[in-house]
């Protein structure tokens, strides 16, 4: 069985985001020269998510406006978290939209779904956060 690993770097200039990562990931297969196997890509951070979903505006709007009912950023003294800090909020959009995603790999090809994309999520940015992707298989 062969392995490969590799960290994406991402910087987002905002608070929030999310990002279709769905070529990094391939290229890693490809550098990976793996045809059979899967594919593990997680958030390496505690206030980011690896998800898989539609590549489509509309939707990762209702995403925006869904997660902050669920876990508004202010105000922040709502939390207990927030002393020193104020991203109680993106530790539960992280649990909510997950740390990771395993894809199948066939014919040396990510094995997705109709229309699956593989997303990073961003929720609490303007800062260097790392994306681990880890490929076992032959
Ligand atoms: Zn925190």
């Amino acid at each position: 069985m062969r392995s490969y690993r590799k960290e994406l770097w991402f910087q987002v200039g905002t608070r929030r985001a999310l990002i279709n990562i769905t070529p990094q990931v391939e290229a890693c297969l490809k550098e990976s020269g793996i045809r059979e196997g899967l594919v593990l890509v997680n958030a390496m951070h505690i206030t980011a998510s690896v998800f898989v979903n539609d590549d489509e505006s509309g939707l990762h709007h209702d995403y925006e406006v869904w997660l902050e009912k669920l876990a508004p950023h202010a105000p922040v003294s709502q939390y207990r978290h927030n002393v020193g800090e104020d991203n109680a909020d993106a530790h539960m959009k992280r649990q909510i939209m997950g740390r990771e995603v395993v894809v199948a790999v066939t014919e040396g090809k990510l094995d997705f779904g109709t229309w699956e994309q593989i997303f990073y999520g961003e929720f609490d940015g303007r800062r260097k956060k790392r994306v681990l992707v880890k490929i076992i298989g032959e």
